[in-house]
């Protein structure tokens, strides 16, 4: 495959962009080689620089949910940029649109548009911390909240590719204030708990994890979680950031019937454009100023072209539930071919996956927290990876990553990654 113009790219970018890219996981340290540069992509394709196309797998870590340039979002952010781009004052799609995630989202009962996922994660815990007036968190390992501060302690996804899920940077009294607990492990968080009786704020988790791959919660789990946060008076966050209005129209927290007291948004409401929000309780977002004491704050909030593509997406997700049950029946088709293609090559690795989301993992161990996610040959994936890209397949270029499908694939589509992934596992492992 000729990637000579990504190549040229990258090279020269890494004169001016650290690493060469403005986010770590796109240089694909993980898996070596040189990443593609994107110059397009259409439905279930994207086309690199060297017009390469490619059957999507990454759909920008989860928003394309319709896949590339739906023809209703693209109208729908053309007209808006008729009257501008950027007001810095509230609109009506604002409204609108806060009251659509209230309905799709019954624990939402007011909600704050930010700009990222990020921010997102930090202002939902500086919210916890107003209200409860305590200073500690509860995050567990290997998932990832954004880059803020108080999250970078035993992250997931790019900040364990690079083997920095601790950064420098971070002063020791934030890290302090995080306390972290293994995925699926229920008595270390009472442990954490009892230890530091009245001293925890919030506690904060991927109800499904998309960031050390694909890790569902254990039974139980969350309904765990949501007792100790009662009985301890903890603010209890889902980071659907990644599975909101992706598993379901109510996210995770529908799927699985437990009810957050904040939910922290991303990608997807913004329908491919930067946006985030954090929203739960009233009783809670009450404290966010200017009504409360809590500020937070920003300049491009609420974006009119940003809510004018995510209100559109959100309102066509609404309005069509047979988005969800195409989602589900390709999720299903693709995971059993991958199964019946790891039997037939006398393997035994472990996919995870629910509804649209999946992991193959390159290990023989079930995959339910960090550990066992570690265990993965990543030498192997980074081959895999390459194969798959080789056969037009884009994938997330680390293991500890979640793949997104979206509706634009049809059968033809999934039956050409069940094929390339047959291919490629037989290419590995020789
Ligand atoms: N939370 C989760 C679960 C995420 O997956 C991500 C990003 O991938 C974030 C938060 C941070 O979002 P952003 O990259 O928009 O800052």
């Amino acid at each position: 495959m000729n990637i000579s113009t990504s190549q040229a790219l990258f090279e020269k970018a890494q004169h001016f962009i650290p690493g060469g890219v403005n986010s770590p996981v796109r240089a694909f340290r993980a898996v070596g080689g040189s990443p593609v540069f994107i110059k397009s992509a259409k439905g279930p394709y994207v086309y690199d620089e060297d017009d390469n196309e490619y059957i999507e797998l990454i759909n920008s870590w989860g928003p394309m949910i319709l896949g590339h340039g739906h023809e209703l979002i693209q109208k729908a952010v053309s007209d808006a940029i008729q009257h501008s781009f950027s007001f810095g004052a509230p609109t009506r799609r604002e409204v609108e649109i806060a009251e659509l995630i209230t309905t799709m989202v019954p624990s939402i009962e007011k909600v704050r548009m930010v700009n990222s996922g990020t921010e997102a994660t930090m202002s939902a815990i500086r919210v916890a911390r107003g209200f409860t007036g305590r200073d500690k968190i509860i995050k567990f390992e290997g998932c990832y909240h954004g880059h803020g501060d108080s999250f970078l302690i035993a992250a997931g996804s790019g900040a364990v590719t690079f083997g920095t899920p601790d950064s420098p940077g971070v002063t020791k009294g934030v890290a302090n204030d995080t306390l972290t607990a293994p995925y699926n492990d229920l008595d270390a968080v009472q442990k954490l708990v009892d230890a530091n009786k009245g001293h925890i704020a919030a506690l904060i988790l991927e109800p499904v994890v998309g960031n050390m791959g694909c890790v569902l919660p254990a039974e139980g789990f969350l309904e765990g979680l949501r007792k100790i946060c009662d009985e301890e008076g903890i603010v209890f966050i889902f980071d659907e950031v990644m599975t909101g209005f992706r598993l379901s129209k109510g996210g995770a927290q529908e799927r699985f019937g437990i009810k957050p007291d904040l939910t922290t948004l991303g990608k997807i409401i913004g329908g491919g454009m930067p946006v985030g929000a954090y929203g739960g309780k009233a009783e809670i977002m009450n404290w966010v100023s200017p009504l409360g004491p809590v500020y937070q704050a920003g300049t491009l909030s609420g974006n009119p072209i940003a809510m004018a593509a995510g209100l559109t997406m959100l309102n066509y997700l609404n309005e069509h539930p047979e988005v969800y049950t195409q989602l589900e029946l390709s999720g299903h088709k693709l995971v059993n071919g991958f199964t019946n293609s790891i039997k037939k090559l006398g393997l035994n690795y472990t996919i995870n996956s629910i509804g649209s989301m999946y992991t193959l993992f390159f290990t023989d161990q079930a995959v339910t927290d960090f550990p066992s996610a570690k265990s993965s040959n990543l030498p192997l994936f980074g081959k895999y990876f390459h194969a798959m890209l080789d056969r037009g397949i884009y994938m997330g270029p680390s293991q500890f990553e979640s793949m997104f499908l979206s509706t634009a694939l049809e059968d033809g589509h999934i039956e050409r990654i069940i094929e390339a992934n047959e291919e490629s596992l037989k290419e590995v492992i020789g």
